[in-house]
């Protein structure tokens, strides 16, 4: 199969366009076709305008592991192949590689042979989903995409939103799917239900599909370009049709999107590299941010074109600080290597002078721990246990079993911790209600002194672009100054990592990183909704 190496990505609003395949359908009214009865109209058309931005108080509900784990959630990971007669199964590989990304619902879409498009999804982990080994054989064909999600909404709710999306169109089916927030989707919702589009779930990526439905340029993918010009906010996208696989980052590159190869030229998309070496695919390169990949089923051409306007890239820091695997290469970064430098500044701006052992919070604090025991040449120890069989449960028991949760989680290692000086180092801080746990266990296990190192700055404002974090009146750092944190979680000294220390890690690549979370400088604000107009029932009269 021979297959065209696409051309890095250099915008230019002139060039948008770098190479496609024309195609000339037939352009009419564009409707997208969902299993709803119901029927709704408007009175009245909603005026378009612009509409000014604000910054809501609290963005996401953030939902308790009875596990007692206090991090933000990463939302969303996608996956998608082509050109591979095995593509739902390395799909399916690919997904239960990014299973940190979402743990609540998982679903695969693959185009067959003779066009049509299946998906099957599910909630539950991407084992449970496609336990069943018909589920995958269902799904037949050379090209697939999936999608490995994080809910919080109910049961019925959820399994809704679980993607890949599949609807039908004017001109055919495609398949999506997203990871990111979308800040203006509640205004570009109401627009479209003003101008009679109706929608099947709760879930912003359903807006993208109804853009393309209704976008008047062709073919597709200056559909795609379209839809995706009137999108604000953070999105990694795969669109699979019955020939093609679309791959889209958002002009300011929120989320990571990689794309890679497999020996027999198939062309893998994903979030992170570490789902491409588990099929044996070859990292080539990011999906540039504002760039749209275009690989053609037919004969593997690979072409690409960017979106307008052009904004500075923001990518985010806390996929290199908590969400991605250390063994990725996240934003052009090796994520071990990142983590390792955090914990080595993290000795120079605050060493622990008095401590004689290091010790990570497992699993996510390792590296830091490690860089920190390297710059400051004190003994590196595995001095806490992960349980890694405890799952999650989204109900919210009472505070007591909460407590007796985390230490079904987390062991100390007596013969390491009891009477030592230790430093424990996490990768980030965000309610707190975790740490003083930990710091009572190593209490309890002998620890001498218990010094609280935190591999990143005070998290001081939630996420707007994908990333379930509590509203700001829970975070710790927002409630109290470092001293009445630290009195608060109980350790004998606590230091964080710097901002300024974190972007000098970055060096000139600071400036094009979002650290919103720990600065509350958000690059893009959410876009207040114009009002819903009012809603008959088509039944009414
Ligand atoms: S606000 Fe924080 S978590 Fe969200 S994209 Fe920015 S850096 Fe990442």
């Amino acid at each position: 199969m021979a297959a065209a190496t696409a051309a890095a990505a250099t915008p230019t609003a002139s060039t948008r366009l770098l190479r496609h395949t024309a195609g000339a359908p037939v352009p009419g009214p564009h409707q997208i076709k969902f299993s709803t009865s119901l029927e709704l109209r408007h009175r009245s058309a909603a005026r378009l305008s612009p509409a000014p931005a604000l910054l809501p108080d609290r963005v996401t509900p953030f939902n308790f592991d009875a596990d007692g784990d206090d991090h933000p959630r990463e939302e969303c990971g996608v996956f998608g192949v082509i050109g591979d007669p095995d593509a739902s199964s390395l799909c399916y590989l690919g997904l239960q590689k990014l299973q940190h990304r979402g743990e609540e619902g998982a679903g695969i879409a693959a185009a067959g042979v003779d066009g049509k498009l299946k998906s099957v999804t599910g909630l539950g982990l991407v084992g449970d989903v496609f336990r069943d080994p018909a589920r995958l054989a269902n799904l037949p064909g050379d090209a697939a995409i999936g999608h490995v999600r994080y809910s919080t909404a109910g049961a019925a709710a959820a399994l809704r939103n679980v993607q890949p999306f599949l609807a039908a169109y004017r001109f055919g089916q495609v398949a999506v799917a997203h990871n990111g927030n979308l800040v203006n989707y509640q205004a570009l919702r109401n627009r479209l239900e003003a101008q009679g589009s109706i929608f099947n779930t709760s879930s912003d990526t359903e807006v993208i599909l109804h853009l393309i439905a209704t976008s008047l340029s062709r073919p597709l993918l200056s559909r795609i370009c379209d839809a995706c010009e009137r999108l604000a906010g953070a999105y990694s996208l795969l669109f699979l049709t019955a020939d093609k696989l679309f791959a889209v980052r958002d002009p300011m590159g929120f989320r990571p999107l990689v794309m890679g190869r497999r020996p027999n030229g198939a062309v893998v998309f994903a979030s992170e590299t570490c789902a491409l070496d588990l099929i044996d695919a070859t990292y080539e390169r990011e999906v540039a941010p504002g760039e749209v990949v275009v690989v053609d089923r037919r004969d593997m051409s690979v072409s690409s074109a960017c979106l307008v306007p052009h904004r500075p890239r923001k990518s985010c820091v806390f996929e290199h600080i908590y969400f991605a695997l250390p063994h990725s290469v996240v934003f052009g970064h090796a994520v071990h290597e990142r983590r390792t430098a955090y914990g080595r500044a993290l000795a120079e701006e605050s060493p622990a002078p008095t401590a004689d052992v290091v010790i990570p919070v497992p699993d996510s604090g390792f590296y830091a721990a490690l860089g920190f025991a390297q710059a400051s040449g004190l003994e590196f120890q595995q001095g806490l246990i992960r349980w890694h069989y405890s799952g999650r449960s989204f109900i919210q028991p009472s505070q007591a079993i909460r407590d007796l949760a985390v230490k079904l989680k987390l062991s100390p290692v007596r013969g390491v911790i009891e009477g030592k000086g230790v430093v424990v180092v996490d990768d980030s801080l965000v309610r707190g209600t975790t740490s003083s746990k930990i710091v009572r266990l190593l209490r309890d296990a002998g620890a001498r002194e218990v010094h609280m190192r935190i591999a990143s700055p005070p998290v001081i404002g939630s996420c707007l672009y994908g990333i379930d974090t509590p509203s700001e009146g829970e975070l710790i750092s927002n409630r109290m100054d470092l001293e009445g944190v630290r009195r608060t979680i109980g350790c004998d000294s606590l230091a964080f990592l710097s901002l300024d220390k974190l972007h000098s890690i970055y060096g000139d690549e600071a400036h094009e990183l979002c650290d919103a979370c720990f600065s509350r400088n958000y690059p893009v604000l959410p876009t207040v909704p114009e009002p819903v107009p009012e809603l008959v029932s088509a039944f009414e009269d």
